[in-house]
C-alpha cells in the first residue's frame, strides 16, 4: 500500500479467540456462562464483589495459560519494523500482543493482569488473585478492583485514540464485531480524517459498510499475510 505512513489498528475478540480466550458475546450478553452486567458493571461489583472478583480471578489464571498466535506475533513484527506512526488499539484484556512483541499498544478496556487500588488510585501489575483481598502495595488498603473498564465507564485513552485516528492514512480492524461503541465507531472518524479503512475478520462486522475492504477468514492466516505485504 502506498502513501501509507501512519496506522491505527484495533483489535478484538477475534484475534485472541485463536489463543483459546473467550470474551463477552454480545448477541446473548453472556461471559463464561455469567450475564455481562452481573460481571462487567459497577453495579454488580457493589452488588456482589465476592463473584466478580472470582470472575476476574480466573480470567487472569487463564490470561497467563495463554500463548500469543501467529497474528500476535505479527503485529509485533511490524510494531518493532515500521518507521511510521503505529498504535494498536485492544479491547482485549489479555497481554498476549505485548507477548507477541507490540510495544505500541494501549488497552483500551483496561488489562487482567493489573489492580487497580479504590483507595488511592495506584495500579499494579497482578498476577494473583484479589478474591483475599490482598493489600494495596501502595498504601496498604485492601480495596484492589479489576483494572478492567466496566459497562457504563469510560474506556481508556480515548484522547490519544482519536488523535492517532485523526493523522491515520491507514485504519485496520481485526477480530472485532463492530458492536460495542466507541470502539465500533472508529472506523466512521477514520474515514471522515481521509484514512483508507481494512477489516480482517472471521465475517462481516456489523459495520462493515465502513471500509473499503474486507478479508474475511482467520486473523492467524490474515493478519500475517496482510503484516508481509506492509513491510514488503
Ligand atoms: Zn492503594
Amino acid at each position: 500500500m502506498d502513501g501509507i505512513r501512519n496506522i491505527v489498528i484495533l483489535t478484538g475478540a477475534g484475534i485472541s479467540a485463536e489463543s483459546g480466550l473467550r470474551t463477552f458475546r454480545a448477541d446473548d450478553g453472556l461471559w463464561e456462562d455469567h450475564r455481562v452486567e452481573d460481571v462487567a458493571s459497577p453495579e454488580g461489583f457493589r452488588r456482589d464483589p465476592e463473584l466478580v472478583q472470582r470472575f476476574y480471578d480466573a480470567r487472569r489464571a487463564n490470561v497467563m495459560a495463554a500463548e500469543p498466535n501467529a497474528a500476535h506475533r505479527a503485529l509485533g513484527r511490524l510494531d518493532d519494523a515500521w518507521d511510521g506512526e503505529l498504535l494498536i488499539v485492544t479491547q482485549n484484556i489479555d497481554d498476549l500482543h505485548e507477548r507477541g512483541g507490540a510495544g505500541r499498544l494501549l488497552h483500551m478496556h483496561g488489562e487482567a493482569l493489573s489492580a487497580w487500588c479504590l483507595a488511592c488510585g495506584a495500579r499494579h501489575r497482578w498476577t494473583g488473585t484479589l478474591l483475599d483481598e490482598p493489600p494495596c502495595p501502595t498504601c496498604g488498603e485492601a480495596e484492589l478492583r479489576p483494572d478492567i473498564v466496566w459497562f457504563g465507564e469510560m474506556p481508556y485513552g480515548m484522547d490519544r485514540i482519536f488523535a492517532a485516528i485523526a493523522c491515520a492514512d491507514l485504519f485496520v480492524s481485526i477480530g472485532t464485531s463492530g458492536a460495542v461503541y466507541p470502539a465500533a465507531g472508529f472506523v466512521q472518524q477514520a474515514k471522515s480524517a481521509g484514512a483508507r479503512t481494512l477489516e480482517l475478520n472471521l465475517e462481516h462486522s456489523q459495520g462493515s459498510h465502513w471500509f473499503d475492504e474486507s478479508r474475511l477468514g482467520a486473523a492467524s492466516a490474515l493478519v500475517p499475510a496482510w503484516v508481509e505485504e506492509m513491510l514488503r
